[in-house]
């Protein structure tokens, strides 16, 4: 027995960016993306994570490895 796929039946995973957390500190996490877009400073890092998923989600972006970089 075989399954055949049609590949012109695959949805297009077409991302656009790359999302990443930038920790600059205590207070001081932010998301940002490749794409352009830019999440609200956040006082927890994971909630600057949490933002960077839902971005991932909503605009298909990809989520970079590793997630939280330090810096500006
Ligand atoms: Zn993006």
């Amino acid at each position: 027995m075989s399954i055949a796929v049609a590949v012109d039946d695959l949805p297009v995973l077409s991302a656009v960016g790359t999302v990443t957390v930038h920790d600059s500190g205590v207070a001081r996490s932010c998301a940002r993306c490749s794409c352009g877009w830019t999440g609200k400073r956040r006082l927890l890092k994971a909630a600057a994570e949490q933002d960077a998923w839902m971005h991932s989600i909503h605009q298909r972006c990809v989520v970079g490895v590793p997630l939280v970089r330090p810096g500006n």
